[in-house]
């Protein structure tokens, strides 16, 4: 395959199969002029250039594979509010009243989403209301105390679930008590991704994919130049939304973070009662470990099986790893589970895991690094940034103690990243022998 013909190419993934259309979009190839050049076409560059047209402004928006090529059309599928950090940890950076604004902003984010697929009709569904969180050990008091810090202090309407009702639910005894949140929510990432840029072209925004950017100059009379193989873009405002594929386009942000991967596994249809005697429930579940399980029933009695992370890319018998440990789990379901898709996806991480978003001068924008939990962030992201380009609003501030491109190890940094996660999962092994 040429390198045009691999960059017109998904992955294969589920999601891939599954998508209503998927025609893919001309290459940028001649020089154009647009106000603002959005760089990226994940979930990220997609919410802000929809953002930005939607307010008015004239853009245009260049993706180096496909639209969703990356982790936006490859995860789990989760839309559930919140932040990679996790709030206890931005409790203690920021304080309280800081991270009720970026919750604030969370549950507006995670609004807009259920918002444009109503607006745009964006057929991603289907739509399933309800997220639970499941214990893998047995301390319900801890679960208690987050329940109460989510209620009292962000107004998170989340249940707390006893063991047998989790287990009602989730027929396993690996699982203890757990939560239940009914606004979070699930969907099919691709087909709303694929949604997002139709919206874009409706009101005449320009999207080129199989078109990378590979440098950006200044202009003399003020603005940018976007750089591509075969094409020139003359910009007012440049916005990076390039996550862990940005590389030498800019070094600063290439620096300031590391790559994790994470992987996916959907198996073969399973025989409905099977299924039931395992997993009871539509809802989205995830578990309390810091290298943890996220998975849920598809429409056609599928599972996908989301887990682990590491450094080193996709192993080859990943679909056997993946089938494992959903075996640890659920063992009723020995003999009656064939994985049809296995695939990894690699997640853009700050030190401080929260995603990085500002200028590093004027119009040149970041919005990038959402890391493992990004959904919700990334509509976040493209919301503040547009609205900062389009209508000078300044709630993209609330990221400033997260904006410093710190030097993120560099060349060390995915030794760095699988040291720590060689560390949580001892911890979570711990966890088990204490249960
Ligand atoms: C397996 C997996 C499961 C996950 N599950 C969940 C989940 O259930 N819920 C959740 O909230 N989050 C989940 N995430 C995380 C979430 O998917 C990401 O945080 C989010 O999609 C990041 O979006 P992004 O736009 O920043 O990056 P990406 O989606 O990676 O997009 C970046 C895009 O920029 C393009 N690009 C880069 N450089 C250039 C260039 N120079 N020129 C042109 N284009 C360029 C790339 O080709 C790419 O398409 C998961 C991720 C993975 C991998």
């Amino acid at each position: 395959m040429s390198d045009l013909e691999q960059a017109q190419h998904y992955l294969k993934t589920y999601y891939r199969d599954t998508l209503h259309t998927n025609v893919a979009r001309k290459p940028l190839v001649a020089d154009i002029e647009t106000d603002i050049c959005v760089i990226g076409g994940g979930l990220a560059g997609l919410s802000t250039a929809l953002g930005l047209v939607e307010k008015g402004k004239n853009t245009t928006l260049i993706e180096a594979n496909r639209i969703g090529w990356g982790a936006s059309g490859r995860n789990g599928g989760f839309v559930a509010k919140g932040y990679a950090a996790g709030y206890s940890q931005l409790v203690k950076k920021v304080g309280l009243e800081h991270t009720k604004q970026l919750h604030k902003l969370a549950t507006h984010g995670r609004s807009l989403i259920k918002k444009r697929i109503d607006q745009y009709d964006i057929d991603c569904g289907p739509v399933v209301q309800g997220v639970l969180g499941v214990s893998w050990n047995n301390h319900p008091q801890s679960v208690k105390d987050y329940i109460k810090f989510m209620r009292n202090d962000l107004n998170a309407p989340l249940e707390f679930w006893s063991t047998e009702k989790i287990r009602d639910l989730c027929k396993t005894e690996r699982y203890y008590d757990g939560f239940y949140s009914p606004e979070d929510y699930q969907f099919h990432p691709l087909n709303y991704i694929h949604g997002l840029a139709n919206a874009i072209e409706s009101y005449k925004g320009q999207i080129f994919e199989s078109t990378k950017a590979i440098k950006i100059t200044d202009r003399s009379d003020g603005g940018y130049i976007v750089h591509t193989p075969q094409g020139q873009i003359k910009c007012n405002q440049v916005v990076l939304c390039c996550s862990i594929y940005v590389d030498d386009l800019n070094k600063k942000l290439k620096y300031a973070s590391f790559p994790v991967y994470t992987y996916v596994m959907v198996t073969k249809p399973i025989d409905k009662e099977r299924l039931d005697a395992a997993i009871n429930t539509d809802y989205a579940i995830f578990d309390n470990r810091y290298a943890q399980d996220y998975y849920r029933r598809l429409p056609d009695n599928r599972i996908l099986w989301g887990g682990r992370v590491s450094v080193t890319g996709v192993p080859e018998n990943l679909a056997q790893i993946m089938t494992r440990d959903l075996l640890k789990v659920y063992p009723q379901l020995k003999g009656h589970v064939e994985p049809e898709y296995a695939w990894g996806g690699e997640l853009c991480y700050a030190p401080h895991k929260m995603p990085q978003i500002g200028q590093l001068k004027p119009g040149y924008w970041y919005n990038t690094c959402f890391g493992g939990h990004g959904l919700v962030p990334t509509s976040v992201g493209g919301d503040v940034v547009s609205s900062a380009i389009a209508e000078g609003d300044e709630r993209y501030k609330l990221f400033e103690p997260f904006s410093k491109l710190w030097f993120a190890g560099g060349p060390f940094s995915p030794y760095i990243a699988q040291s720590v996660y060689y560390l949580w999962r001892a911890r979570d092994v711990l966890i088990s022998m204490n249960r």
